[in-house]
């Protein structure tokens, strides 16, 4: 691998990010990629061999990784989530490789997740809406407009299940999270119609809510996730990488389908215009040529009522660790 080193990162320009001057709240844009069908992911090692010859052929690598349940095991306390020493010490050395770029892509707000994680030059908070490089932030421009509606809400939702054990409500800032870790089962119901309800007045449209594991999460509704974050990074930053993105949840999701999508394609990108941001992407690519990266969900094996897109499955962090060291032997 002879690739761009990924401290070179610097911000996407407004092209890329589009501009909130010249982007409506509400433009209704395409956000997902050819929807292909989801499956049942293959352990490591059942692909291990192959993964390590599509690595070699590579020039460069850019490497996603979400934290809770991906990095750092999960834990009752979220503010107490650790990454693990093995994937620090993992992540490290694969940031420090030459041809690699690494990236966290959390639901965690920037400020929460990035002092979380060292060695990564790119940080994606609140589900991709805000980007961290070598220091400069960048935030989607729609969801910069309606972060008002977002504390407004978080406001009222903290007094409304303020009587509900153990929930708790995080404003982080572009989007908010109740966490229900400790609620008891019997008050869930509870707490999602008032979430809402809430959301709902608060936002009239401009927000919306979604489940993750043990978090109900309310956001701006626009077509906008971590997959989309995942497709900037790579063309903003990368020549032409074999795409990774590890993750855990429901959210992951669009970063799987993202990476494995194959996207790099001469007309690939996202461009703002006049009317909103645009998908230039050939769609045609995806099915051509070798795979151009891939999706390795971390846990159980996915239910078959909620299969996965991504194609490698890992069970734990702690197994996680045991792909990055691997991948560092792989291209280092
Ligand atoms: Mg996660």
């Amino acid at each position: 691998m002879d690739g761009n080193s990924s401290q070179s990162a610097t911000p996407p320009d407004s092209g890329r990010w589009g501009s909130a001057d010249r982007i409506s709240p509400g433009v209704s844009v395409p956000t997902d990629l050819a929807p292909d069908p989801p499956r049942s992911p293959r352990p490591f090692a059942a692909v291990r061999s192959h993964l390590e010859s599509e690595l070699e052929a590579a020039s460069e690598l850019l490497c996603c990784l979400d934290f809770d349940g991906t990095l750092a095991p999960i834990v009752d306390r979220p503010d107490q989530a650790r990454i693990t020493p093995e994937n620090d010490r993992a992540l490290r050395t694969l940031s420090s490789t030459e041809s690699v770029t690494t990236a966290i892509v959390s639901g965690r707000s920037l400020a929460d997740v990035a002092p979380r994680v060292d060695g990564p030059s790119i940080y994606a908070g609140n589900h991709g809406l805000e980007l961290r490089t070598n220091g400069t932030e960048t935030v989607h421009p729609i969801a910069r407009t309606r972060s008002e509606l977002v504390d407004e809400a978080c406001g009222l939702l903290e007094t409304v299940v303020d009587p509900i054990p153990n929930c708790r409500v995080e404003n982080k800032r572009l989007t908010g999270t109740i966490h229900l870790r400790g609620v008891p089962e019997s008050c869930r119901a509870i707490v999602a119609a008032r979430v809402r309800k809430v959301v709902e007045r608060f936002g009239d449209g401009a927000l919306e809510v979604s489940q993750g594991k043990e978090i109900i999460e309310f956001s701006p509704a626009i077509p906008w996730g971590k997959g989309n974050a995942v497709e900037l990074i790579e063309e903003a930053y990368t020549e032409d990488a074999f795409v990774i993105y590890l993750g855990d949840d429901r959210t992951d999701e669009s970063g799987f389908r993202a990476a494995e999508s194959g996207f790099r394609a001469a007309e690939s990108g996202i461009r703002a215009t006049e009317s909103g941001i645009v998908r230039t992407r050939n769609r045609a690519l995806p099915n051509e040529g070798p795979t151009k990266g891939v999706g390795i969900y971390v846990g159980d094996e996915p239910d078959e009522g909620h299969p996965s897109h991504a194609s490698v499955r890992v069970s734990s962090p702690e197994e996680v660790a045991t792909v990055l060291e691997w991948i560092a032997s792989c291209v280092g």
